[in-house]
């Protein structure tokens, strides 16, 4: 293919540039996690899903539109046959010094046999969703999951320099007891920590949202406990991190329901069969596959790219008095969170 040169940056009618693209590569997983799935799932048809080779160039398009960090999600994008030649081929946009980070989002399962090999191919950290350091609790979360699997991926992933966050949803009356444990083991392993509200999602939100904990009341807690100091630095989306003054250690919060973190929101959600979320909260998507399918050219793909980011809403839907009923009927699956 000739080489084509990069195109205008994304900016939405809202004036925010758009540079953060989350790419799920497969809505499958080994796990079944409480809130994010049904134990008897049915996952997309193999010949809906994108091929690695047009997920790679998707990714590319958007990296010529100015996208300067991609996020691997899922599912669990580790499942995914082969994705590894995908990573190869993202890591070359950070080689070209187009791209500032390739990161994933990961469950663990199977990191101990990529991390090395991640971390070749240029990824410097990733997210490591974990809700529970007790075996039982952590199988009761993710109904599949052998935590013993998931600390090999985590140390792999520390042998291989990569540098940890992990990821914890805050569940009332199921993980809640682990809050402080989670902040020294972090602590102690020099890994970053972001703590995620329960988002109503799927048909599954309603039943959960009675677990629903606002992380306000775990800031609260853990102020008994430590010096929280708030931290300025802004991702552009919806986390905001303090530091314990003892320990130098960063804390995260990600608070959708309970903050507005639209203004300064700078990404878009890509699906495994090439729908593009402009917002996690709401249901307007563009199709990607068809003009990425019409043309051997990236022509018609750049222009929907353009013509989608067009529609990026102002925010989301998520409201707090509306929790008795899921308010995006999509699984986080889907767009991988
Ligand atoms: N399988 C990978 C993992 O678990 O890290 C990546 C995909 S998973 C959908 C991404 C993140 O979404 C995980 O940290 C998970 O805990 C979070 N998540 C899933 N469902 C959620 C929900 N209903 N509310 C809040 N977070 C959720
Ligand atoms: Fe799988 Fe991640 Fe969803 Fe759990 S949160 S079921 S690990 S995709």
């Amino acid at each position: 293919m000739v080489p084509q040169e990069r195109t205008d940056s994304l900016v939405d009618p809202f004036g925010r540039p758009v540079t953060y693209l989350r790419v799920s590569v497969t809505d499958r997983c080994d796990f079944r996690c409480v809130y994010c799935m049904a134990e008897d799932m049915t996952f997309l048809p193999k010949a809906d899903i994108l091929t690695l080779e047009e997920l790679d160039r998707l990714c590319g398009a958007f990296v010529r539109h100015g996208v300067r960090k991609l996020r691997v999600t899922g599912g669990e994008p580790l499942v995914r046959r082969n994705v590894m030649s995908l990573f190869r081929a993202l890591g070359r946009h950070l080689s070209a010094g187009a791209l500032d980070e390739l990161t994933l989002t990961t469950n663990a399962s199977q990191l101990s046999r990529f991390a090395a090999e991640l971390a070749d191919v240029g990824i410097k950290r990733v997210n490591i969703s974990l809700d529970s350091r007790d075996p039982e609790r952590f199988l009761a979360i993710t109904r599949w999951g052998r935590l013993d699997r998931v600390f090999e991926g985590i140390e792999a992933a520390k042998a291989a320099g990569l540098r940890v966050k992990i990821n914890t949803v805050a569940f009332k009356g199921v993980n809640d007891g682990e809050f402080e444990d989670l902040v020294r083991w972090c602590g102690a392993e020099g890994f970053d920590l972001t703590f995620i509200e329960v988002m109503p999602m799927g048909e599954i939100g309603a039943q959960k949202m009675d677990q629903f904990l606002p992380l306000t009341a775990l800031r609260e807690r853990l102020e008994r406990r430590w010096t929280l100091v708030d931290v300025e630095e802004r991702t552009g989306g919806p986390a905001h991190y303090v530091r314990i003054a003892e320990t130098g250690q960063r804390i995260g919060f990600i608070t959708p329901l309970t903050h507005n973190f639209c203004e300064g929101c700078n990404r878009v959600r890509l699906t495994c069969t090439g729908k593009l979320y402009m917002c996690l909260g709401q249901e307007d998507s563009a199709d990607l596959r068809a003009p990425l399918r019409e043309s051997e050219s990236d022509a018609p793909l750049m222009a929907a790219i353009a013509t989608a980011i067009e529609r990026k809403p102002r925010g989301h839907d998520f409201v707090v008095d509306r929790l008795d009923r899921p308010t995006v009927p999509r699984h986080m699956n889907v767009t991988g969170g």
